[in-house]
């Protein structure tokens, strides 16, 4: 079901409501102050989460990535995995 974006004229707080599209309505009552509610165009397609964004990137990146890290010790995940002590055993 699509998701609508309103938008109060009194508070100004935005709302999403979930609705089939015949029950569509260009206005909905704000859940927050009880007010009217405009509908706003949402761009739901161009707000995309930082894991997709991520996907959608060259797969050129990862292998930048991969050779930075070789020239980068510091970098490396697995020095600092082994200057750990596992915690089932005291220290010493
Ligand atoms: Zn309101």
């Amino acid at each position: 079901m699509p998701v609508y974006e309103y938008r109060c004229r009194q508070c100004r707080v935005d709302s999403s409501v979930v609705s089939r599209v015949t029950d569509y309505l260009p206005e909905q009552v704000c859940e927050h102050c009880g007010g009217v509610a405009e509908r706003i165009i949402s761009t739901p397609f161009v707000r995309l989460s930082k894991a997709s964004k991520l996907e959608k990137l060259d797969p050129k990146y990862d292998k930048l990535v991969d050779r930075a890290m070789r020239s980068t010790p510091l970098a490396d995940p697995d020095r600092l995995l082994k200057k750990m002590k596992p915690f089932d055993k005291p220290p010493g």
